[in-house]
């Protein structure tokens, strides 16, 4: 299988795609031609583990990772990912839990499968290879967990000092000798900046062998459309009806390997695009012509997406505002019903849901009756209520109780460097940072 260019360069094979992560036009890889499944193909497949080989094998024909693909599916899913009832009075529907990870939200699984692929294509003691990761809170956390202690690979976390918060900072600056933290004295943007402007910098570069593990590359996509898959097979096989998913949406990754799945042919009915004030998408799909706009602070801080990049893959692949109308959907959600939507949940459910699951939750309950009725809703829970427990404590005044995993983060010691926002001071820290580091 080889990966074209959104934008029509010539098509890469897998290894390259994942290496390079974006093309060299400036497109998004996609496959060229999807994979098309039945049922029978998924005839022995009963574990997520089964199912994600049954998905990926023709999508890795071609690629030195091949023989590697069992592998690297274990080591990816090594935590559980289960769908849970919500009983409601009129109807029940079901919860796509997606924070059992290291992190505690759904980025552990392409974050981890990324890692699992990039280690073995360009891992290398002795000159390892260095991901460059600016991250606003939750994306950081998942990239470091992902790469953490792996050999032949480093990686720098840049973020804003101060404006992430407590439990995600830990998550930040907690790792092995291989993740360097540095707490940026500047916003996210002069994160994104520096990071830019030392890829672009040829001699930094070739010292360091810099990388991204952006949520635009492809390996970390695909192992999203894994767990639709999964779920919408297993419903199938209990109910003989298709499964339609409510997916909290920013950047568009994980709703659109949501589409690619039923892209596949797996039984999945509706996909429904939940965003936060941040409705970009949702005017589009309206009819507004698409102009990035920057983002607006809302509860549900890792969707503050202004221009969704994965908006590029789905008109590629799913064409304009009106052919896309009739293939997915999008709502807007305001921070008032978000929080409203935590109390009510509470109060109803008993269930305490993060800010982003909040607006996947609200979108079902404004569905009317028949809608809601009609069709087996699964609404996609995208990060564990603790991870944003300053938000969601105070709305449900109680205390939420921490997982395991995340508890097992916050036991760990920190560590982390204060840096200028400079592309010198990221220079320096990265030739002091690493030595002091692998001396240590
Ligand atoms: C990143 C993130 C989202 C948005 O996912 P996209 O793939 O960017 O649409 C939603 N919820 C949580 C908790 C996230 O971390």
């Amino acid at each position: 299988m080889n990966y074209r260019s959104t934008r029509g360069a010539p098509a890469v094979s897998l290894d390259t795609a994942l290496v390079r992560g974006i093309a060299d036009d400036g497109g998004l890889f996609l496959p060229v031609g999807l994979p098309q499944f039945t049922g029978d193909d998924f005839d022995r497949a009963e574990s997520l583990q089964d199912v994600a080989s049954v998905l990926l094998q023709p999508l890795f024909i071609g690629s030195s990772l091949a023989d590697d693909l069992q592998q690297i599916i274990d080591e990816t899913f090594a935590f559980p990912i289960s769908v849970s009832e919500l009983q409601a009075r009129e109807s029940n529907c079901g919860v796509l839990e997606l924070f059992h990870g290291p992190t505690a939200a759904f980025k552990d699984v392409g974050a981890r499968f990324l890692a699992a692929c990039l280690s073995r294509l360009e891992g290398d003691t002795e000159n390892p290879l260095t991901i460059l990761v600016a991250t606003s809170g939750d994306t950081g956390g998942a990239v470091a967990a992902a790469f953490d202690g792996r050999s032949g690979m480093r990686v720098a976390v840049l973020y804003p000092d101060g404006r992430v918060s407590d439990r995600q900072a830990h998550q930040l600056t907690c790792w092995s000798d291989n993740v360097l933290s540095l707490a940026v004295n500047g916003s996210f943007d002069d994160c994104q900046r520096m990071v830019k402007a030392a890829m672009a910098d040829p001699a930094l570069t070739k010292k360091h062998r810099f990388s991204s593990a952006n949520s635009i590359n492809i390996g970390r996509l695909l192992p999203q459309s894994i767990y639709y898959a999964f779920t919408a097979l297993s419903h199938w096989r209990r109910n003989g009806r298709k499964a339609s998913f409510i997916v909290p949406t920013g950047n568009l990754g994980n709703a659109f390997a949501c589409y690619l799945a039923r892209g596949m042919g797996l039984p999945i009915g509706e996909i429904v695009m939940a965003t936060n004030a941040n409705r970009i998408i949702v005017d589009f799909l309206d009819g507004e012509e698409w102009a990035p706009r920057s983002s607006v602070p809302t509860l549900a801080t890792a969707m503050d997406v202004g221009n969704p990049s994965n908006m590029e893959r789905l008109r590629a692949h799913g064409g304009e505002a009106a052919s896309l109308a009739g293939q997915v959907r999008g709502v807007s959600v305001s921070d008032e019903e978000i929080s409203a939507e935590i109390c009510r949940s509470f109060e109803e459910f008993g269930v305490a849901c993060c800010p982003h699951t909040a607006t996947a939750i609200h979108v079902w309950r404004n569905f009317d009756k028949t809608e809601r009725l009609e069709k087996d809703w699964i609404l996609v829970a995208t990060a564990h209520a603790a991870k944003f427990e300053q938000i969601v404590e105070p709305l449900i005044g109680k205390s939420i109780d921490i997982p395991d995993e995340l508890a097992q983060i916050l036991s760990r010691e920190r560590r982390f460097t204060n840096i200028d926002a400079t592309v010198t001071a990221l220079e320096n820290a990265l030739a002091i940072g690493f030595s002091e580091n692998a001396a240590a």
